[in-house]
């Protein structure tokens, strides 16, 4: 692998190319960490605390009361929990049970939690009293026989009199009162009765699974992928090396990535536990509650994505906060524009560098290091123990620097493969490769460009088009804030560019204009020949823009006429 693996030649001597994984189960690092830093704070959670002796106690009567419901390993079970003290309770406790975790979107309709719970075979469900109505009218089509319940409101630090109004005030106005039965249980009364002793359940921490985290992968239709516990723990221990300036006991990690997502899980959370680092939890993403929160908390360490960025650059009140404490940010999930970056960089003083990765790999694969040598526009280099190559779309030998293909990716974070697919699992792995279905190139020095997923790029008229290329110039107009590029379709060039546009507040721009913009920037055929103004665009949880909701929408127009 000598030459491909030319890229560790350019580590900062801080970070080792090959780290040790200390193959155990990932709940004994939540074990390690409250022994020795039981004291710290685990976690912020609108003003309440948890050390982590706490959060260890909590999570210990959790896998007591799962065990005591007769959770025996390898039961899954279905956490549908915004980030809040019950999702990182719930999560370490199913693991501490021996059960695998199935992480379920409280966004979901019943139609995709109905799907999913039956897909997992998932018999107990841990969700927010104000999901209690969804899940009952799915809970007949599925195997589903118990219902943990909980609320904002078990975890908040004032008076039950006071808890009303300020639920109200913040707009978790819904507030179900549920009532323990045989199948259904009240988180206070599991944590006012349950006790701290569970049985130990021998897991192998390479040929488990610990959890079943569903995603639509290059196919589409939403399967689950197996991480197993050295996945995980493998890819949280990258991350430490990663960003070597952190102190155990010290940082900060703001979390506002949702911990559903595996990137928020792994990035934010399982990052937390194993540096003894204090999270701060976000049940859902507001600009003005996130830049409120970094001047009050002090975060030192800030994973994200793009809009998340984009959304705090953007509010108006951004110079009233001091951001100052954020020191590093890994931006994931879709590409930083650079313009994002270096903004963001000048408002808080700290580092935000792109990284990679998909939930088939726990998640991360790449990033650029980084206090140093990092190249703006690139997802940097692979991490550590992981290798990364560029294949031909159609022969998959592996291509020159500088061309494009597809990219593969092995390490140690790379999934077990799909839950009971076993045919999706070996179209995606090859001999222990990923295919990744997404497509870029590797420059000569040995970082990775993104150029798009396979499935967006665009066909027109004959010519290939990268709508990322496309909204890298656009995001260079000082009139937007958002845009996404997709190629729809069209009766003479097979399909045509077109921009859906978000503009800055206060902002006006026609057709015209970024017609004219584009044409100075790029290639005729890859200027957009269809411009459509938009208040807001469609986003996934972790806030990725749904390009492939707004080309559907296209499609069933046309077929409509
Ligand atoms: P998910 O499985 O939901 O985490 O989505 C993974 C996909 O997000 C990848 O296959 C990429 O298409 C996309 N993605 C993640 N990070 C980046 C990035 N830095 N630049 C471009 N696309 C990205």
């Amino acid at each position: 692998m000598g030459e491909e693996k030319r890229w560790h030649d350019l580590y900062p001597n801080e970070i080792p190319t090959s780290l040790s994984y200390d193959e155990r189960p990932l709940q004994d690092f939540l074990k390690d960490t409250a022994s020795q830093y039981g004291e710290k704070k685990a976690l912020y959670f609108m003003g309440k605390e948890l050390t982590f002796a706490e959060l260890y106690e909590q999570a210990s009567k959790f896998a007591n009361y799962l065990q005591g419901l007769g959770v025996e390993k390898g039961a899954r079970i279905a956490i549908m929990l915004p980030n809040s003290p019950q999702s990182v309770i719930a999560y370490y406790g199913s693991l501490m049970a021996g059960a695998i975790v199935v992480q379920t979107n409280p966004l979901y309709t019943e139609r995709e939690l109905e799907y999913q719970l039956t897909d997992s075979g998932s018999k107990i469900i841990v969700c927010l009293d104000i999901l209690v109505p969804r899940v009952t009218n799915v809970k007949k089509a599925t195997q589903l026989e118990h219902m943990i319940v909980t609320g904002i409101k078990d975890y908040l630090p004032f008076p039950k009199n006071l808890i009303y109004p300020f639920i109200q005030k913040r707009q978790y106005n819904m507030v179900v009162k549920v009532e323990e039965s045989a199948d259904t249980h009240v988180w206070t009364e599991i944590m006012d009765k349950a006790q701290v002793e569970y049985e130990e359940v021998f897991v192998d921490p390479v040929e488990d699974v610990a959890i079943l985290q569903y995603t639509g992968g290059t196919t589409g239709y939403p399967k689950g992928v197996m991480l197993s516990h050295r996945n995980l723990v493998a890819n949280a221990k990258m991350c430490e090396a990663w960003i070597y300036e952190m102190k155990k006991g010290e940082d900060i990690i703001l979390g506002v990535l949702p911990f559903f997502h595996v990137y928020g899980m792994t990035a934010v959370m399982n990052i937390s536990i194993f540096t003894a680092s204090k999270m701060i939890l976000l049940p859902k993403f507001d600009a003005g509650d996130v830049l409120k929160t970094i001047h009050k908390q002090k975060p030192t360490v800030f994973p994200g994505a793009p809009t998340i960025y984009i959304g705090l650059l953007n509010h108006p009140d951004l110079n009233k906060y001091d951001l100052s404490s954020v020191n590093a940010c890994i931006s994931g999930s879709a590409p930083l524009p650079v313009e994002v970056q270096e903004k963001f960089e000048k408002v808080t003083g700290g580092k935000l560098v792109e990284g990679y990765g998909l939930t088939e790999s726990s998640p991360v694969t790449h990033a650029n290091f980084i206090y140093e040598k990092r190249v703006s526009g690139s997802i940097g280099v692979p991490w550590p123990d992981t290798d990364a190559k560029i294949l031909n779309m159609e022969t998959y030998e592996e291509v020159e620097a500088g061309e494009i293909g597809e990219l593969a990716v092995k390490g140690p974070q790379i999934m077990m493969g799909y839950w009971n697919r076993p045919d999706d699992t070996e179209n995606t792995l090859k001999d222990g490769w990923l295919l990744t279905g997404d497509l870029g190139y590797m420059d000569e020095n040995g970082y990775f460009f993104i150029v798009d997923r396979k499935k967006d790029m665009i066909i027109a008229g004959g010519y290939n088009i990268y709508p990322r290329e496309v909204e890298e110039v656009l995001y260079e107009h000082e009139a937007i804030q958002e845009v996404v590029v997709a190629g729809v379709p069209d009766p003479y060039r097979g399909e045509t560019v077109k921009a859906y546009v978000v503009l800055k507040e206060g902002f006006h721009v026609t057709e015209e204009e970024l017609n004219t913009f584009c044409r100075e920037r790029l290639a005729a055929y890859k200027v957009p020949r269809i411009y459509d103004f938009r208040d807001e665009l469609p986003k996934t949880a972790v806030g990725k823009i749904l390009r492939r909701q707004l080309v559907d929408e296209e499609k069933s127009k046309a077929e409509q006429q």
